[in-house]
């Protein structure tokens, strides 16, 4: 064990004075597990969750005064990093005319023609409240366009806490998925089938067997919730081949890529690469939002107008289209539409990498690192993942030692091995520098066995 790195402090035998460690205790007492989302806890990691008092930039304080370099920023709406000057002038002009209507604003138009202006596969779209909505009705959009009920998802990809895609696979193609939540009843997600990612011959056997039954294959184009794995381009064309000879629709799940990974989210990368490429549905959350509960599911008008009120499929939400979180969201996109906006942003991820990487191989550890735009992931093994099985090949106790060696050094990283990692505007390149400097020491604490 690297003993240097920390003794978790809710373990300590005398009376702790760490305001962290009381908070979670009275926490706990009222919130189950004393979090209200559960990689908040850090279980995998152990430890005391650091409670936040403010943010400001690129910096976190925790309830005891301790500073940390942000590098969940929220699980990725704060691009911008903390209390960006615009933004917050955006949102307290907002609350000053009223926090919640139920009824239409300019706004809301403003929003959708500035999301649809960066994203041209979607020609209409919807503001929900967060990801999970947005991806569950974008399935339910799927199924009721097409009028079939399969949904083809993969293993390691992460579209929200919906019942139907709360699922694992089941055994061998033929057979669709089992929950893996309790509380999800086997028929909800028995029109689920859950393929390995990037795995050519597994989708198209499956749509070789069920491809007039296939409504929509969601994916995640650089899957965030495996930590960072890329769909490849060949593995992309693939998807987007089998959905059109099928009749089937793409969606691309772009929550965390969206506005992250480029202005045009990650499809813009990939129609790069292969001409002509869009997705059928998007669905977004975390930037377009800039740190306010808002997200969108959008596409091509014929589908879109599928939707209540025109159309058969059935949704809606109070707080749709709140026009705070509208206005917050607004601003963030302003800000990052400037012109060089995503090269500085870039550079500053790639920078974090390529210091990372060499103070892994100047300690011996086995590590690689991907980013694009404002998203990284680095993996304590030689070589990039392509898959969820792959990624779980990671050490977790070394990814520990890692992590609350980061911790202990005022460095926040997400508290488990299978989260991306997310640079904001605002990190400088000292913040960066240090944060390597720091991982150069704790490098060098992993045990030399483990290395
Ligand atoms: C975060 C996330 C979601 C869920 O969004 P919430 O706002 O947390 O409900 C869905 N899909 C992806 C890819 C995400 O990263």
């Amino acid at each position: 064990m690297a003993r240097a790195c920390f003794p978790p402090s809710s373990t300590s035998m005398t009376p702790s004075t760490d305001r962290n460690d009381a908070l979670m205790a009275r926490a706990r007492q009222v919130i189950p597990g004393g979090v209200n989302s559960p990689v908040r806890a850090f279980r995998a990691v152990g430890g005391t969750p650091r409670f936040v008092q403010r943010a400001q930039g690129a910096y976190l304080w925790d309830a005891n005064g301790q500073r940390y370099i942000d590098y969940i920023g929220s699980w990725g709406p704060m691009i911008l990093g903390h209390g960006h000057p615009a933004v917050l002038e955006a949102v307290r002009k907002a609350i000053d005319e009223g926090l919640s209507y139920g009824a239409p604003t300019e706004r809301e138009i403003e929003l959708a023609e500035e999301i649809l202006s960066l994203t041209p596969s979607m020609e209409m779209l919807r503001l929900v409240s967060s990801g999970t909505e947005a991806g569950m009705t974008a399935i339910r959009l799927a199924r009721g366009a097409t009028g079939r009920n399969k949904i083809v998802k993969f293993e390691g990809c992460y579209h929200g806490h919906a019942d139907a895609l709360l699922v694992k696979a089941g055994s061998g193609l033929a057979t669709f998925g089992n929950p893996t939540s309790a509380g999800v009843p086997p028929e909800v997600v028995q029109h689920t089938l859950v393929l390995e990612y990037n795995h050519i011959e597994q989708l198209r056997e499956a749509f070789a067997l069920h491809g007039p039954d296939i409504a929509g294959v969601i994916i995640e184009p650089i899957a965030g919730n495996m930590n960072f794995v890329r769909a490849t381009v060949e593995f992309t064309r693939l998807c987007r081949e089998l959905c059109t000879r099928h009749g089937a629709l793409l969606i691309y799940d772009e929550v965390m890529t969206g506005c992250r990974v480029a202005l045009g989210s990650a499809q813009s990368l990939y129609a790069q690469a292969i001409p002509g490429f869009e997705p059928d549905l998007t669905v977004m959350g975390k930037v377009i939002g800039g740190g306010m509960p808002l997200a969108a599911f959008g596409g091509k008008r014929a589908v879109m107008e599928q939707l209540a009120p025109l159309g058969p499929v059935y949704q809606a939400g109070t707080l749709s289209g709140n026009p705070v979180a509208t206005a917050c969201g607004l601003a963030t996109l302003r800000e990052i539409r400037k012109p060089g906006f995503f090269d500085a942003l870039a550079a500053k991820t790639r920078r974090l990498m390529d210091g990372l990487r060499a103070a892994a191989r100047a300690a011996s550890v086995p590590f690689s690192a991907d980013c694009e735009g404002g998203m990284f992931g680095f993996f304590l093994l030689p070589e990039l993942p392509q898959n969820y099985q792959q990624v779980m090949q990671s050490d977790s106790a070394r990814f520990n030692t890692l992590f609350h060696g980061l911790l202990a050094r005022g460095i926040y990283i997400a508290p488990a091995l299978y989260e991306a990692g997310f640079v904001s505007a605002a990190h400088t390149d000292g913040d960066i520098d240090a944060t390597i400097a720091a991982a150069a020491e704790v490098f060098r604490l992993l045990p030399a066995t483990a290395r």
